[in-house]
């Protein structure tokens, strides 16, 4: 279902769409030329205006802006971790370079930093008037909290730190970019929500295995970029199937279609699945991102890469 239009009097001239599903109304608004209050004020109109529609409960309102310059932050998140959120960081990042774009990656994983093993490099970023530079690797541009702290060092960063620590990344020299891939630490606190109000990204991927805890989580995370007026580009179901390498078999270790199913349930695109793959692992383990090879694994990626792009605001 839709909202009409009109009743929001001359601010529908930026609404881009209107959706009503299960008491929840979502508003996707062109904020392009606003400044932080007139985006504020607009807000609380069209969510005033929303709430008195009868049988809206709550209102959740996407900005999106049209930049002239910039690259566009896209955020990767995941409820919990372990579920793929850093290999399919990093295999988006080269599928999107190899598709033309010129990708940086911004590894913000304050529990467990993997970007430098998945891209296998261990150079330091140097800084240039206290802005970091990225490395270069791999046809991308890396900035990683595990390159602050030395390796193998656990993070027990209290809040205020870790969110400072963030910023450092994502103030980084990016010029060249056009898109930054942000793999985002799992969960969805206070860390989660102060680095996607600093990095305002112009949507979100959420990773999530077919099983139903991961998809709990996967919910969590989809209400938490609903709550920060994030769009949320699509589910990507990673460690869906597995097709033994000795006898062919295949089998749905974590169960099957469930975030295809959730993706529909909730209102937003479904970018695709992964299989569960020994190679894939062993690749990654190895610092050789497979979006950069040439086997199914890299058509997986590129295909997934697609798709994001194509709902890219
Ligand atoms: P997260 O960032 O969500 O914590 P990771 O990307 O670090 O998860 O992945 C956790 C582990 O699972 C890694 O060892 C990774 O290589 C492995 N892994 C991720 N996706 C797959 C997959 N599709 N098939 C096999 N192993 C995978």
């Amino acid at each position: 279902m839709t909202l009409d239009p009109s009743l929001f009097g001359a601010d529908a001239a930026r609404l881009r769409s209107t959706r009503l599903a299960q008491g929840v109304a979502t508003l996707v608004v062109d904020a392009t030329g606003l400044g932080e209050a007139e985006r504020s004020a607009l807000e609380a109109r069209l969510k005033a205006t929303a709430m008195s529609v009868e049988g809206v409960a709550e209102v959740r309102v996407a900005m999106t802006a049209s930049k002239a310059a910039g690259p566009k932050l896209i955020a990767v998140g995941a409820g919990k971790g372990g579920v793929g959120k850093s290999t399919v960081s990093v295999n988006l990042a080269v599928a999107l370079a190899r598709l033309g774009h010129k990708v940086g990656i911004i590894d913000a994983d304050i529990y467990g930093p993997s970007q430098p093993t998945l891209l296998g490099t261990s150079e330091r970023p140097e800084a240039r008037d206290k802005q970091l530079i990225p490395v270069e690797v791999q046809g991308v541009k890396m900035l990683s909290v595990g390159q602050l702290v030395s390796p193998g060092h656990a993070l027990a960063w209290r809040g205020p730190m870790a969110s400072g620590a963030l910023a450092q990344l994502v103030e980084g020299d990016w010029s060249g970019t056009d898109i930054i891939i942000v793999d985002l630490p799992p969960g969805t606190g206070d860390v989660q929500l102060s680095l996607i109000q600093k990095s305002r990204p112009v949507g979100a991927v959420v990773v999530s295995t077919p099983q139903d805890l991961s998809l709990i989580d996967a919910r969590r995370a989809i209400d938490l970029f609903g709550k920060t007026s994030v769009p949320v580009l699509g589910i990507i179901e990673n460690m869906a199937g597995y097709q033994c390498p000795h006898c062919g078999e295949s089998s749905d270790p974590f169960g099957s279609g469930g975030a295809e199913a959730a993706a529909a349930e909730m209102g937003v695109p479904f970018l695709g699945r992964l299989p569960l793959s020994a190679s894939l692992r062993a690749d990654s383990d190895a610092g050789r991102p497979p979006a950069g090879g040439e086997g199914p694994a890299a058509a997986a990626f590129r295909t997934l890469a697609e798709a994001v792009l194509a709902q890219l605001p």
